[in-house]
């Protein structure tokens, strides 16, 4: 059984609600978020000969936490080893024995999941509320939402009910090599391309993608915008 998210950005109003949901279970500090909420907008206005004006613009919220991926880049670049893969849930750890909160694995992440917490010098991101999921019940982040956006469950179930659509700008596409690869050069982006990672899988759905904005502004404006 692996395990997975959904997110309608139909529904999304970009509330929050989920991000201060988390932070309050996982007693998180002001400057680490385990899920963030992305506002993606694009478009551009027209004039006519008719002098009337005419826009094709576009704005929605994504929410987005780790994926927990089925080939984890984090995992593979870790340097200690640190990361693993549940074999029954699909959730993705570090273990903090072996963690040396070197940040390789914020860095290789095409998603900005994983945070250094710099007191204790280790990894963080979100363990798809495993405590709750172990109980039965839904992470703490898809039961806050007042506007039932998120859900969470096995991931054939979800895309049984939701359909299998898995990719929602302006996040990277689960089959393009790195979100860095094609955007503006230097910095970051060369950082991850220089490190000729391991694609990621993401073990996500999405659903009712709302449409329009170019491939290299949908990476750089999620570049741009994901706190690291
Ligand atoms: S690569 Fe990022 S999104 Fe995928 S499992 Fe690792 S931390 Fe989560
Ligand atoms: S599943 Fe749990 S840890 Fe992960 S983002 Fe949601 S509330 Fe946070
Ligand atoms: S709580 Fe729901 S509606 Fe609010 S930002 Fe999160 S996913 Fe969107």
């Amino acid at each position: 059984m692996t395990y997975g998210f959904y997110f309608n950005g139909t529904r999304c109003t970009g509330c929050k609600t989920c991000v201060l949901a988390c932070k309050d279970k996982n007693d998180l500090s002001e400057s680490i978020n385990f899920r963030n909420v992305y506002e993606y907008g694009g478009g551009t206005w027209t004039k006519g000969d008719d002098g009337c004006w005419t826009n094709d613009t576009f704005a929605y919220s994504v929410s987005v936490a780790c994926n927990h991926c089925d080939m984890p880049v984090c995992m593979a670049n870790c340097p200690q080893g640190a990361i693993e893969k549940d074999a029954d849930t699909g959730e993705v750890r570090s273990d903090p024995e072996k963690c040396i909160g070197c940040g390789t694995c914020a860095n290789a992440c095409p998603y900005g999941a994983p945070k250094v917490d710099t007191e204790a010098m280790k990894s963080v991101k979100c363990n798809m509320c495993a405590d709750k999921v172990a109980a039965g019940e839904k992470p703490v982040c898809v039961e806050a939402c007042p506007l039932r956006a998120l859900d969470f469950g096995e991931i054939d179930e979800l895309r049984a009910a939701y359909g299998d659509v898995s990719e929602l700008a302006p996040l990277p596409a689960a089959s393009e090599p790195q979100l860095g690869d094609h955007a503006a050069g230097g910095g970051q982006a060369s950082r991850r391309r220089d490190r000729g990672r391991a694609e990621p899988t993401r073990n996500h759905v999405a659903f009712r993608q709302n449409t329009g904005g170019g491939e290299g502004g949908r990476k750089a404006a999620l570049r741009d915008s994901m706190p690291r």
